[in-house]
């Protein structure tokens, strides 16, 4: 997994399966640029975990569903590490409720970082692709786009729609050699999962055929191999990681 010269951005790697990503990218050659919006300090921690395994790393802060922002990081990262080769649109959040009670403010907001903000991260990132005719792009779905889950409604439906919007993606710019793919966890040991409550982390649990929970590492190995000259083969397609739940 030889990624030696490239250029990585990670969105949401401050913690959880962004943060395993960063580092497992890191770990394979590529610069990273550390995404975060809240989490300063974590994400601080995790350029300097890159930086001590002989590394090349820097933070940026920008919420994905700004795009002002959106546009000032890309740039930021451009100048800081060179040409961005490879994109994970990872960052993601939860606002759970019932359909019937659910605010429009918490379908609106899931929908705008999980989906808007793949969008608009990918859209700045593009063109520098298309000119050089080479790209890796990485959307972190989740199994609930396929499975459906409730109380998640407005989740599901932002998961779901990163799956058709890569695949229409992947037919738009594969002839650019860029190649555009899904990677769906499971339930993985995160903070966003260990803010569930314990019986529904349970209910989760045991229908799990693997009887466990997946590393946010494991989700990591999968992203780096369809980064990789490994996949280069692979587009429009989506990686599932979740211990046979779906
Ligand atoms: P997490 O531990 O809650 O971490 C979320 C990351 O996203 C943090 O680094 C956070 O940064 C960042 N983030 C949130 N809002 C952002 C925004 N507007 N702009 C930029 N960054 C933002 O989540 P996780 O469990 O690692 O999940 C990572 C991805 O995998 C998400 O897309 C999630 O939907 C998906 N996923 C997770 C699971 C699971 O079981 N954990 C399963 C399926 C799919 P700050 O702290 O700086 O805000």
């Amino acid at each position: 997994m030889d990624l030696a010269h490239k250029v990585a951005l990670v969105t949401g790697a401050s913690r959880g399966i962004g943060r395993a990503v960063a580092l497992e990218l890191a770990r394979a050659g590529a610069a990273v640029a550390v995404n975060y919006t809240a989490s300063e300090g974590p994400a601080r921690e995790v350029v300097q975990e890159i930086e001590r395994m002989g590394g090349k790393a820097i933070p940026v802060r920008f919420d994905v569903a700004d795009p002002e922002a959106v546009a000032r990081g890309v740039k930021e990262v451009e100048e800081a590490l060179g040409a961005i080769d490879i994109l994970v649109n990872n960052a993601g959040i939860t606002r759970d409720g019932l359909l019937v009670r659910l605010k429009d403010e918490d379908w609106e907001r899931v929908l705008s970082v999980n989906l808007r903000g793949a969008f608009l991260v990918t859209r700045a990132v593009l063109p520098g692709m298309m000119k050089r005719r080479y790209g890796r792009i990485i959307n972190i779905s989740s199994v609930v786009a396929f499975s459906g889950n409730p109380g998640q409604t407005n989740y599901a439906a932002s998961k779901a729609g990163l799956v058709g919007f890569s695949r229409s993606l992947a037919l738009e710019v594969a002839r650019r050699g860029i190649t555009v793919n899904v990677v769906a966890p499971g339930f993985i040991e995160t903070d966003m999962t260990a803010a569930l409550p314990e019986k529904a982390r349970e209910a989760l649990l045991s229908r799990v055929p693997m009887g466990r929970a997946g590393t946010p590492q494991e989700v990591a190995h999968a992203v780096v191999f369809l980064a990789s000259d490994r996949a280069s083969y692979i587009t429009g397609t989506v990686l599932h990681v979740n211990g046979g739940l779906w």
